[in-house]
């Protein structure tokens, strides 16, 4: 199970430091590996009273906390299969993950009860909701319980008969970045496994510090900011939310020793003039997952920080989530590589012409994956579910990507996300990786749109540099043009407040799509 795969050692760990309060001030809580061990175990044991049973599905509806890990475990340990939810999702939303997932216990926080409570009475079948922190006081939080009523808890660890192979610890929902968000069944057995094959290549331990700002409820901040540091004995320091400045100062106050980000982090890293204010010299590496990230750009980033080249990663929430890992060992992988395979893993690349055949080597392919870390199912789609992983257990991420004779994989682009202009394929992560290098451009996104001949071209939604608000249309595409083939050259030209990103890091690109 995985609150055994991770929490196992905890015990023996003591008084070591596992969770820190990064935002610092009145009341930051600081939980020892002991007291994780000891209060999931009681609040487990709470949950069991209140009626959680083995195949419950439970609602964490909860930003960044010291506590998420500890109502997380708990829940596993009732037997609970833990669906995360945005914290940031509207009541609609929630509702909606609710009813899909037949969840029957909510576990929120006390300034997002009320949306729970609309969530709740909007999906119904919700027995309890409970809340990490305290309750507000007068009717708003009336008949909620806090879950730290349960650490005076003296009933003993409920002992559901977990079954890891076919039990499921989470129930994440895919990003949506490409459709509705659908129910990602993960096993204790699919999860813990991905730990174990991730261990022998993540640097990480005791005296590791972490910075948890991407989101517990995305499955790479829980595998790579909870689960795994957990497991290994590190200390995570936890940001609720990314903004830079406070970002930057909890690196420098807690000597963080390894950052796990997004592209647009490292794009700041990179790019923003704050970062000169601040002492990063405790930090040792970066890994960088969830989208395309430019090799020009992070070479840039870790140039800056005096760091070793950046290491990337890949996986996807169906994959529990990882199957390639640059390992820091590497020393100086070549640019732009999402890494190695996983031990006990299989990829394949399908051909692009013809699914039938495997793509010739050294050419693009959508990437398959076999392994334990592929998910059970999405839950109640059997159709979304054969869509994805065929008769043979073989997962079509949806993914382009490429291998060199060495095995380090690049990924190009998604399948779905590829503009075809005239026959030729384009990659808007190329385009937008260039687009980044002019100085005059804060961040850049690319979508296919139609011309008024119905032709398929390449437009870019672009965010100006502060000092760059002369920066024209024609200068872009002038930039573009002399750097691409002439069938990749940028075709239309929009300038842009902010490019819409999910909470992963990935760019929304249906949300600029509604727009043109
Ligand atoms: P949905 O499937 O609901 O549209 P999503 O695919 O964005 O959402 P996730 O599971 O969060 O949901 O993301 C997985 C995807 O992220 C992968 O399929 C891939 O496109 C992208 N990705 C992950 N790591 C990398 C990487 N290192 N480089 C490029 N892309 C990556
Ligand atoms: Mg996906």
């Amino acid at each position: 199970p995985i609150h055994d795969a991770v929490l196992g050692r905890a015990a023996a760990l003591g008084d070591a430091p596992a969770l820190i309060d990064g935002t610092g001030g009145e009341g930051a809580l600081t939980l020892s590996y002991g007291q994780v061990d000891a209060f999931h175990r009681r609040v487990a044991a709470g949950l069991a009273e209140a009626g959680v049973r083995k195949g419950d599905v439970l609602a964490l509806h909860s930003p960044n906390t010291v506590l998420f890990p500890v109502a997380f475990y708990a829940a596993t340990r009732a037997g609970a299969a833990v669906t995360t939810v945005h914290p940031l999702a509207t009541a609609e939303e929630f509702a909606r993950q609710l009813r899909d997932s037949a969840a029957r216990w909510i576990v929120t926080v006390s300034p997002l009860l009320a949306t729970a409570r609309a969530a709740a009475g909007l999906a119904g079948g919700i027995r309890e909701i409970f809340v990490c922190d305290q309750p507000p006081a007068g009717p708003e939080g009336d008949g909620v319980r806090s879950l730290q009523t349960f650490l005076g808890s003296t009933a003993p660890d409920p002992v559901p008969d977990i079954d890891p192979a076919a039990d499921l610890a989470a129930l994440p929902y895919s990003s949506g970045t490409t459709g509705v968000p659908k129910g990602v069944m993960l096993t204790h057995a699919s999860v813990a496994t991905n730990l174990a094959q991730l261990e022998p290549l993540m640097p990480m331990g005791p005296g590791d510090r972490i910075l948890a700002v991407l989101p517990f409820f995305h499955v790479y901040g829980l595998t790579a900011l909870m689960n795994a540091p957990l497991r290994r004995g590190a200390t995570v320091v936890v940001l609720p939310r990314f903004e830079l400045d406070g970002f930057l100062a909890a690196i420098e106050e807690h000597r963080i020793t390894a950052l796990y980000v997004a592209p647009p982090i490292v794009l700041a890293l990179a790019k923003h003039p704050s970062v000169a204010g601040y002492d990063l010299s405790s930090l040792k590496y970066i890994v960088c997952s969830a989208a395309p990230l430019d090799a020009a750009l992070a070479e840039a980033c870790s140039a800056r920080l005096g760091l070793p080249p950046i290491l990337q990663a890949y996986g996807m929430t169906e994959l529990s989530p990882a199957t390639h890992l640059v390992p820091l060992a590497a020393g100086n992988p070549p640019p732009g590589t999402v890494g190695k395979l996983l031990p006990s893993t299989e990829m394949r690349l399908v051909s692009l012409d013809d699914p039938a055949k495997d793509a010739a080597p050294g050419e693009e392919g959508e990437i398959a994956i076999r392994g334990p870390q592929v998910m059970k199912g999405y839950l109640g789609r059997p159709e979304a579910t054969a869509a994805m992983v065929d008769a043979d257990g073989w997962l079509h991420t949806g993914d382009v990507g490429r291998v060199d004779e060495d095995g380090w994989l690049f990924v190009v682009d998604r399948v779905k996300e590829l503009i075809k202009y005239k026959g030729f394929q384009v990659a808007p992560a190329e385009l937008e990786a260039l687009l980044l290098t002019h100085g005059g451009v804060a961040d850049a996104a690319v979508i296919g749109v139609r011309d008024a001949e119905g032709t398929e071209v390449p437009k870019a939604f672009v965010v100006r540099q502060p000092a760059a608000a002369g920066l024209t249309a024609e200068d872009v595409m002038a930039y573009v043009a002399e750097r691409v083939a002439p069938y990749k050259k940028i075709r239309q030209v929009e300038f842009i407040d902010t490019v819409p990103r999910a909470a992963s890091g990935k760019i929304l690109r249906r949300e600029l799509r509604n727009r043109a």
